[in-house]
Formats: C-alpha cells, sequence, structure tokens
C-alpha cells in the first residue's frame, strides 16, 4: 500500500453557493472535503474506480457557516449541519434531552480523535469498509470489476446478511440508523439549488458503485429532522469488538411514539447488516397499536431479519442483531411510565 498522499489543490469555500460554483468548475476532478477521516485514507490507497477518481481539487465545506449549526424550533424541527462534528452533536444540550438517540449514536464512534475531526456529512457519506474494497489491488464490483472478492473470502465483519446482491458491503454508518429512525431528510445542494430527500431514500441499492444518491457536483447541506422526534422514545445499541474505535457488526436504532402506554409508530433501522441502512418495515404492523411486553417484544425481534441470508462466515450477525433489537425493545418498555 501507498502512504504518501497524492498531490492537490485545497479551495476553502465559505458559502454553499461557492462549493456549488467550484465543484461544477472542476467536474470530476474535484471532491467535497470535511473531516478528511476516510476521504485521505482513500485518496493515500490510491484506492481507483467509477466514481472513485483520485480528486485534483478538494473543497472544503467545514468553514461554511450554515454548515456548522444545530438549528432547532417547534416548528421547523432540528437542523444539523452537514459540517457538525460528531463531538459537537454528541455534546449537544439540545440533542441530549430532545434527541437524545442521536448523542447516543455519536458517542459510539470511532475514537474521540475521529469524532474531534468527523462531521455528520461525512459519516453519512463515507465509503465501505469491506478490506477487499479498501485494498488498491482487489478491483472489486464497487471499483468496476468483476468480482466480490468478500463471498468466498474474508467476510466475517464488515459484510451484509440481509438485502445483498452483487456486493455483500454492509454500511458502516452509526448515524445513518438513528436518523433514519427519526425520519430524517437531507437536504443536498445543485447547481439548480438544493432538493430535499428523505435520509432511507439517501442510500443507494447494492449494485451502485456509489452509496448515496447524490450526483456529481452535489453535496449535503443539512440534516432535517421533524419536531415529532423530541416526543418519542429513542434508544441506539451497537455491538463491536473492540470498544475502543470499531465500526459495529450490528447496531439498532429504535424510535416509538407512545401514548398511555400504546405504541402509535415505532421505527427499528438497523446498521452493520445490509448494504445499506435495514428499515425492519414488517415490525412496525406487528408492534402499532398494541401495548409492548414480552412476548410481542420476542416476536419482534424473531421477525426483525424476515429473508436474511448469511455468508457461510457471518451468520451469527443474524443472533446478534435480533438480540439487539430485543433488548432495544425491552429498554424502550422500562422507559415507558408504567399505569
Ligand atoms: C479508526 C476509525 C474508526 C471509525 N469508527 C466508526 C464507527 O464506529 N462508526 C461509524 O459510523 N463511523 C466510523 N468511522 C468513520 C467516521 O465516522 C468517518 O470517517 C467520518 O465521520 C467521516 O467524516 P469526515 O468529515 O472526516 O468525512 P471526509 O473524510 O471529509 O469525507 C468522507 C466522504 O464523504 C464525502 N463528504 C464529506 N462531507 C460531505 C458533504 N457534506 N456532502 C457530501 N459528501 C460529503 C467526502 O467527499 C468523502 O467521500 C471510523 C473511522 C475511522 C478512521
Amino acid at each position: 500500500m501507498l502512504y504518501e498522499l497524492p498531490v492537490f489543490e485545497h479551495a476553502d469555500a465559505e458559502s454553499v453557493q461557492e462549493a456549488v460554483f467550484w465543484l461544477e468548475k472542476w467536474g470530476d476532478e474535484a471532491r467535497v472535503i470535511a473531516g478528511g477521516t476516510d476521504l485521505l485514507c482513500i485518496m493515500k490507497d490510491r484506492l481507483e474506480g467509477p466514481q472513485l477518481k483520485t480528486p485534483k481539487v478538494l473543497i472544503n465545506v467545514k468553514h461554511i457557516a450554515e454548515m456548522k449549526r444545530i438549528d432547532h424550533d417547534d416548528e421547523s424541527g432540528l437542523r444539523i449541519g452537514a459540517a457538525v462534528t460528531l463531538n459537537q452533536l454528541e455534546a449537544s444540550d439540545l440533542i441530549r434531552k430532545r434527541f437524545s438517540i442521536l448523542s447516543q449514536a455519536a458517542c459510539q464512534i470511532g475514537t474521540t480523535q475521529i469524532r474531534n475531526m468527523g462531521t455528520v456529512g461525512g459519516n453519512l457519506c463515507q465509503r465501505p469498509q469491506c478490506m477487499y474494497f479498501r485494498h488498491p489491488d482487489f478491483p472489486c464490483y464497487k471499483k468496476g470489476g468483476r468480482t466480490c472478492y468478500a463471498v468466498k473470502g474474508e467476510h466475517r465483519y464488515d459484510h451484509s446478511v440481509i438485502n445483498y446482491r452483487k456486493c455483500v458491503m454492509a454500511h458502516p454508518s452509526d448515524m445513518a440508523p438513528a436518523l433514519i429512525a427519526l425520519k430524517a431528510d437531507a437536504i443536498i445542494a445543485t447547481s439548480n439549488g438544493e432538493r430535499k430527500v428523505p435520509l432511507q431514500d439517501f442510500f443507494l441499492a447494492p449494485n451502485d458503485y456509489s452509496e448515496t444518491v447524490l450526483k456529481p457536483g452535489e453535496f449535503l447541506v443539512e440534516i432535517q429532522v421533524p419536531d415529532e422526534g423530541s416526543k418519542t422514545n429513542q434508544l441506539f445499541l451497537k455491538h463491536r469488538i473492540r470498544h475502543a474505535s470499531d465500526f459495529a457488526l450490528a447496531s439498532v436504532a429504535v424510535v416509538a411514539e407512545m401514548s398511555k402506554g400504546i405504541v402509535q409508530d415505532i421505527r427499528i433501522v438497523m446498521g452493520g447488516i445490509a448494504p445499506s441502512p435495514y428499515v425492519a418495515d414488517g415490525t412496525q404492523e406487528m408492534i402499532n397499536g398494541k401495548g409492548l411486553d414480552a412476548k410481542l417484544i420476542s416476536r419482534v425481534a424473531k421477525a426483525s431479519l424476515e429473508g436474511a441470508r448469511p455468508l457461510p462466515l457471518n451468520g451469527y450477525k443474524i443472533d446478534l442483531a435480533k438480540a439487539l433489537v430485543k433488548r432495544a425493545l425491552e429498554l424502550i418498555l422500562k422507559q415507558i411510565p408504567q399505569a
């Protein structure tokens, strides 16, 4: 592997419009950079492929004031700038009090150093952790090749058990399941102004070269979370090998709107088990309109990964993810005041 960064130009954008201008001017030679904790590793390792050209120009969005803010009002809800760092998010009093799932997820990401530099936008747009994708000598599907080396190779940790196709990567982001469970939207800057996409639809199907719907020249400006989220019971659980810095083997985000002990609306979203955050849609029907109890929790946990197809070495992830769902629902039940 090579450990030297290639030569590149660097431009500090001071506004969203300026970043859009530079990205348009430089086309596919340019890339957005925020904390650089992921992008610079990819550049050092010279990973190349369709939509993965080593950039000649990096457009830094970390100094754009509107992308560094966390704002909230009861009408428009919560707005998190894409350049807000993971530490800023974790430490925010507002987030801890009203959208605690985001703080719970952020504080379990990487190390203190990664959370100091890494941003919310970068976390959502980070590339796969699959060791074959990350190695310059393996021309895998994501890099335009014809093989997924992980299928017959090492796939115990960073790979999927459900919803995968040609590529079996598992989505690495911890923020994504938590934000999707809160029904967040992504606000994307384009050369024609901004567009809004539900975060659930921001992530692409497994066969794509990219993991997001962002087209060249587009970037994430902010994440919007409806205010209803602040009145819900919220929980994020993650299992990893080393607590110090590891990615999730499986994670679960649960957001439940309750009224008098009855679940009005629940969202269960999982990470680390599928090529994009996995929304356990079927479980909503099982729970909504009912009171949570031990029997229902067991049934829901069992059903939460219906249709999973583990690879030869990662079947344990199915039991792990179901156990996390069960534990999360049990903890949510404990949060609910009993009559
Ligand atoms: C040791 C280590 C441990 C880690 N552990 C975890 C973990 O446990 N859980 C987890 O979720 N993550 C983990 N990560 C990943 C980490 O969270 C990301 O590297 C970080 O959040 C990326 O943010 P950044 O600002 O540094 O992004 P950058 O490195 O600057 O960018 C990453 C990618 O996102 C793009 N990008 C950045 N900002 C935007 C934007 N606003 N719009 C569009 N595209 C954008 C860049 O072009 C690039 O492709 C870990 C990383 C490391 C190195």
